[in-house]
């Protein structure tokens, strides 16, 4: 390991177990096993793989996914330098070489041709094809593929193909439960555990009428921003209305519900 790797995470991530997600990712670390992620935004994936990744001492390089990803985003590309062509590896290609794990987040928005590459890595060849420099790279021992997934966005157009799906183990993640959720938005948003169940309440209540308008319900994220504001000095009614019910949705029906919902909990 390379010593001051900016990649590695130096101290503990808070990170509350919410099921055998801890004891699973060990064991498909330890067989080598790629990783897929599956649960709603703002549930803790990112957070348990930062967690996962400092509990392991190994590196973590994380790839937002989107649209405009191509496979040389990953890999890499050659750059003039200096009037010199040198090649630069991308961040796919440095986890492979580092032993790092490399995490790609929301996978489904990566172009399929994209998504491709990763195949060659995520069996027991565990090499990568560098096509540029005519290279194949064999993985190092310690390197891991974890992709995120929300099921929630799911459509015929952004659907992971069965054939990258069926390369993965599947740690299910969802919404805390409420005690433990509670928890994470006293300790993460700092401020007293009455207003932390309140906003648990509510965020319970949200996710309920979810099927009745609201694409997803409120997430453990967007808890932790109300509490931020509350730890500002911001009523608990404007923290919930600019946290929760501004960003959940633009439908003044729904708004209404939701105002409703907060005011039950003043
Ligand atoms: P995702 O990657 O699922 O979109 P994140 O991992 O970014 O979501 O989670 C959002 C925030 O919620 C985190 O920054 C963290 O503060 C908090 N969080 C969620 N679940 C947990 C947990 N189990 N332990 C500690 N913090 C959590």
């Amino acid at each position: 390991m390379l010593p001051n790797n900016p990649y590695m995470i130096d101290s503990e991530p808070f990170y509350l177990n919410t099921g055998d997600e801890i004891p699973m990712f060990e064991a498909a670390a330890a067989a080598r096993l790629p990783v897929m992620l599956k649960g709603p935004t703002g549930c803790g994936k990112t957070r348990f793989v930062e967690y996962m990744a400092y509990r392991l001492k190994r590196p973590l390089i994380t790839v937002a996914c989107h649209e405009d990803l191509f496979a040389s985003d990953l890999i890499g590309r050659y750059l003039l330098k200096n009037d010199e062509t040198v090649w630069v590896d991308g961040p796919l290609t440095r986890a492979v070489r580092m032993g790092a794990i490399c995490y790609l987040d929301e996978v489904v928005e990566a172009r399929k041709d994209t998504t491709v590459v990763i195949h060659p890595l995520t069996d027991n060849r565990r090499v990568l094809s560098i096509d540029k420099k005519g290279e194949v790279l064999c993985a190092h021992p310690d390197f891991l593929m974890v992709i995120s997934y929300n099921p929630g966005y799911q459509s015929v157009l952004k659907d992971l193909k069965q054939s990258t799906r069926q390369r993965f183990v599947a740690l299910t993640f969802n919404y805390p439960e409420p005690k433990e959720e509670s928890r994470i938005v006293a300790t993460e948003g700092g401020i007293d555990a009455d207003t932390a169940s309140r906003l648990v309440t509510l965020a319970g209540k949200i996710r309920n009428i979810r099927e009745h308008g609201l694409t997803e319900g409120a997430s453990t994220r967007l808890l932790i921003y109300a509490a931020n504001l509350v730890g500002q000095g911001v009523t608990f009614k404007a923290a919930c209305t600019a946290a929760l019910l501004q960003p959940l949705t633009d439908d003044d029906r729904i708004q209404e519900t939701l105002s409703d919902l907060i005011d039950d909990l003043l």
